[in-house]
């Protein structure tokens, strides 16, 4: 998980924000402006946050130098209207102007520097450039999720300067697209067309990897349709790429992939809207005719496969889409999309502005605003743009689990001699309290940043479940955070992982922030087995939750062997076993997800070792037991 502008305090300051504004136009007028109106949210929220707002973007290729007819004036004039405030245009990009009205701006007022492209050094990089650019801010922004794939000044050099954080736009296209390799609900369907099989090869071969079925059509389908055995006339035809046509839907059979070729196509005799057309087999187009469109037989194919599927991913129209009798096809597709009740992402510059055309871009999850980069990040590659932003650090996270100790009158006292002692910034800490007590402590400690957890949850909302309490119960007395699957639990209440799964979806679902426990008993760790029964845990827990919603979670690692038999694990086994448990979260999920969980510690935490625990790299906190029941002996630990 990147840092996004939540992550920072921007009143007062100056925020260097890069957008890809680098919109089509026509005959100096903006044609679309939705890479405009996609970076508003990120604007307005900075404005309204009192920060001093110093945009900047690349239009077009003006090759390194000034030139008028690349000027982003347009840009500023519709940002003016669509703001609804003045924005200072700047007549040039580094230079006195720029400075000049830098140094006017008011807390709330945004300005546009001039396109950043007028200067050579932005594509190279330069690091002096970068420098210079740097001036503008004291915090970056990265909104250009259409440049992300560039490594140029403004898009990642100048993130060696500032600290360097994510804007709304990029982040909701990295999370969705992210989603679309990482966290997949299946059936997944990929949807492949567009010109060339030779554009796509890297995204095909990274999608094969992943998908239970792959749709191909566009221009892309012939070659596979040739490498078949079939007659394709005049069609869209690369030679040099059948071999590995047939490459690809051997590797598809090997994955089990489902393949979906088109069978019936759309031809005519030239390459133009006018000439007649007739739908034939695609197997058999006659040699004067070539293939513009996917057929009706076709259409219906897809349109049932997308139908019936969880995430769908498309990228590169089904036909000739720009005419008018060949859009049908691309049309069906979007229509079936819009209609699915599953992930709809879209990636592909053309694919997108098809979606647009057909008006049913607000039916999708993600129409991704970024062509080159959408293809980029879906075929796996690291996107510079993005990786010189800060990661989400995490912050220590400290709870008391009082198990079944203290009265209600025991409680409040605590609360009072703790509240006299503990400071605020020294970690984040919750008390995990009896459900009889929850009430009292969360009173008690209003306004103190203090959490206040439950130890347990049942996993339905309301039932005959005599003894138990519910996710919105906890939630109505402003519970935030509870215990699943404690030790304890699992031991003496035959809680299972099934069933913790199912507490760990609803305290997600709730806002709850779940502390997840995991761990191994002694007989598991004499019998070396200790990785692979936390690995188990892991996965059974976290199934079916999505990246958005783990990444909330908290996991405690209790070695079961260490708590309340005063043995405990060394600070390196707690360690690595904290390591160890990230990196099943990164192949459950990926990298950005692992590691923003935060994973505790449990298993007799004492003021005496709890700064060599709590100072390991893998370790964000600790669930503490019995020495949290003494004010005094908690805060000790909390000043690790
Ligand atoms: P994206 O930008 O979405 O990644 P591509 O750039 O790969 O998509 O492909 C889009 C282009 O493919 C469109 O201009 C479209 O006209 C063309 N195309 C699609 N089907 C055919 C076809 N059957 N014959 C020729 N060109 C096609
Ligand atoms: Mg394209």
């Amino acid at each position: 998980m990147k840092k996004t502008i939540k992550d920072i305090n921007v009143k007062g300051r100056y925020v260097f924000v890069r957008c890809d504004f680098n919109v089509p136009m026509k005959e100096g007028k903006i044609t679309d402006d939705k890479r405009i109106t996609g970076a508003l949210p990120t604007i307005e929220y900075l404005i309204e946050k009192g920060a001093k707002i110093v945009l900047c973007s690349h239009m077009g290729r003006p090759k390194g130098k000034v030139n008028p007819e690349f000027s982003l004036k347009p840009v500023a004039d519709r940002l003016r209207q669509l703001l609804g405030t003045d924005v200072l245009l700047a007549n040039d990009v580094i230079g006195e102007d720029a400075k000049a009205k830098h140094d006017s701006l008011r807390d709330g007022q945004v300005m546009l520097l001039e396109n950043v492209r007028f200067h050579k050094e932005e594509e190279e990089n330069d690091p002096e450039f970068a420098k210079e650019l740097a001036w503008f801010g004291e915090f970056y922004v990265n909104d250009a999720f259409g440049a992300a794939h560039r490594a140029h000044a403004s898009t990642a050099g100048i993130a060696d300067y500032l600290p360097a954080v994510a804007g709304f736009l990029m982040e909701k296209e990295v999370k969705y697209l992210g989603e679309a390799i990482n966290n997949i609900e299946r059936p997944y369907t990929a949807i492949m067309g567009g010109a060339k099989v030779s554009d796509k090869i890297l995204l095909i071969e990274n999608l094969l990897k992943k998908v239970d079925a792959l749709i191909i059509g566009g221009g892309m389908a012939y070659t596979f349709i040739k490498a078949l055995g079939g007659n394709i006339g005049t069609s869209l035809l690369e030679e040099n790429m059948i071999d590995l046509a047939k490459d690809l839907l051997k590797k598809a059979e090997v994955e089990g992939v489902k393949v979906l070729l088109p069978v019936d196509t759309v031809a005519t005799t030239e390459f133009s809207n006018d000439t007649p057309s007739q739908v034939v087999d695609v197997m058999k187009i006659p040699d004067n005719m070539m293939g513009l469109d996917i057929g009706p037989k076709t259409r219906q194919m897809f349109a049932d496969q997308i139908g019936h599927s969880e995430t769908v991913v498309w990228n590169g129209p089904m036909g000739v889409f720009e005419m008018s009798n060949y859009e049908a096809g691309t049309r069906a597709v979007a229509e079936a999309m819009a209609k699915c009740q599953g992930k709809t992402i879209i990636g592909g510059g053309d694919s997108a502005a098809a979606v647009n055309q057909f008006g049913l871009a607000n039916e999708m999850l993600l129409v991704s605003t970024g062509g080159g980069a959408s293809l980029e990040f879906l075929e796996g590659k690291v996107l510079p743009g993005v990786a010189c932003l800060e990661d989400r650090e995490r912050r220590p996270f400290i709870a008391g689990n009082w198990k079944m100790f203290k009265t209600i009158k025991e409680a409040e006292k605590f609360v009072e001699e703790f509240k006299a002692i503990y400071k605020k910034d020294e970690a984040e800490v919750g008390l995990i309290v009896p459900y009889l007590q929850l009430e009292t402590v969360k009173r008690l400690t209003e306004g103190t940043g203090i959490r206040v957890g439950a130890q347990n949850m049942h996993f339905e909302d309301y039932g005959a479940f005599t003894g138990e309490i519910s996710a919105p119960m906890l939630k109505e007395i402003g519970v935030d955070c509870c215990i699943i699957g404690h030790s304890e639990r699992r031991q003496y209440f035959g809680d299972t992982d099934e069933a913790i799964n199912k507490k760990l979806k609803k305290a997600l679902k709730y806002g709850i922030t779940p502390i997840l426990c995991v761990g191994e008993s002694l007989e598991q760790r004499e019998a070396g087995l200790e990785y692979e029964v936390v690995e188990k845990q892991i996965k059974a827990d976290f199934a079916w939750i999505p990246a958005e919603q783990a990444v909330n979670a908290v996991i405690a690692y209790e070695p079961i062997w260490a708590i309340g038999t005063g043995r405990t694990a060394t600070a390196e086994q707690a360690n690595e076993m904290c390591g160890a448990i990230r990196k099943v979260l990164a192949e459950c999920y990926d990298e950005s997800v692992a590691s923003a969980i935060r994973i505790q510690y449990g298993g007799s935490v004492k003021p005496a070792n709890a700064s060599e625990i709590l100072n390991q790299p893998e370790i964000d906190g600790a669930l503490v037991g019995g020495a949290s029941l003494k004010p005094e002996e908690f805060s000790q630990i909390l000043k690790f």
